[in-house]
């Protein structure tokens, strides 16, 4: 079976064409254009597709809210502007006659993560994706747990200090403000404004007590999160993801705290960082089409 699969963000596109066991035979990486909006991207998927006369299945990944029954947007905020109701499922399948399946992109990257990456031996586990803010999905007894209206998982929503620093959520002191790669950005520039992204972070690291400070806190941070995740899910494992879990050290620190914060009965949790990095969201396209 030939899957074309393609996972679409504000900022590139990527698609590939696989078997139905997640063996991609070739892999592309293009720009959105998202300020294009939300038809445009569609059109330039579509034009993308019709170079591959053959395919069996379209496996879609994207950003936003989505009704994964009928594939289309629910939600999406202004990194995809006019992307809301776009009917990616129906448009898909009128053009090309061929079975149209999409999910959201954290979902997607959970479920890739469960099939294909860091959590293939595991049937209960949870993921988080730390960046500008905080993403994650659930996977119990093998399956995706999704809530009421699919939108399961806004880990970085739950509130770690009441009171706290106001969200974009239109609440304040969640998680996300504490425990994002932005978050910890914010915090390293007040000890040296050269601190700007979590690569130069980790090269000063060892020469600055202050940063090592910083660092440490952060760390704090994440693991009371996860901490509360573990308590209420009892999982195998928790893999992380993101540019700033890709260091052993973020996942090292992190792993000491949660032991730190948890009953010894949940100690048997594993903290495992992503080991599909930012191809989980392609590879859980693919895995759309193995139900
Ligand atoms: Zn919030």
């Amino acid at each position: 079976m030939k899957v074309f699969a393609a996972d679409i963000g504000g900022t590139n596109i990527k698609f590939g064409i696989s078997d139905e066991m997640g063996n991609f035979e070739e892999f592309h990486e293009t720009d959105s254009e998202s300020d294009k909006g939300g038809p445009f991207i569609l059109k330039k998927l579509e034009t993308i597709i019709s170079e591959y006369p053959n395919i069996d299945v379209i496996c879609i990944s994207t950003a936003g809210q989505v009704d994964s029954e009928e594939g289309y947007i629910i939600y999406a905020n202004d990194n995809i502007p006019n992307y809301t109701g776009t009917k990616i499922k129906q448009k898909l399948e009128e053009r090309f006659q061929v079975p149209v399946m999409v999910e959201n992109d954290v979902n997607a990257a959970t479920l890739g993560e469960h099939y294909f990456g860091a959590g293939k031996k595991y049937s209960n586990l949870i993921f988080l994706t730390y960046g500008t803010g905080i993403g994650g999905g659930i996977v119990i007894n093998s399956g995706l747990y999704k809530g009421l209206n699919g939108v399961a998982g806004e880990f970085g929503h739950m509130v770690t200090h009441p009171g706290g620093r106001s969200c974009n959520c239109g609440h304040a002191g969640c998680y996300e403000r504490y425990a994002s790669t932005t978050a910890l950005v914010k915090e390293a520039i007040k000890v040296n404004s050269e601190y700007k992204n979590g690569r130069i972070l980790f090269e000063k690291m060892a020469h600055d007590i202050e940063l090592q400070r910083v660092f440490d806190n952060w760390t704090e941070e994440v693991a009371i999160g996860i901490s509360n995740l573990i308590h209420i899910f009892n999982p195998a494992a928790v893999i992380v993801g993101g540019g700033i879990m890709e260091q052993n050290l973020s996942v090292i620190k992190v792993s000491e705290k949660v032991q730190d914060y948890i009953m010894d009965s949940f100690s048997d949790v594993k903290i495992l960082k992503s080991s599909l990095g930012n191809k989980a969201g392609l590879y859980g396209a693919v895995s759309l089409q193995m139900k």
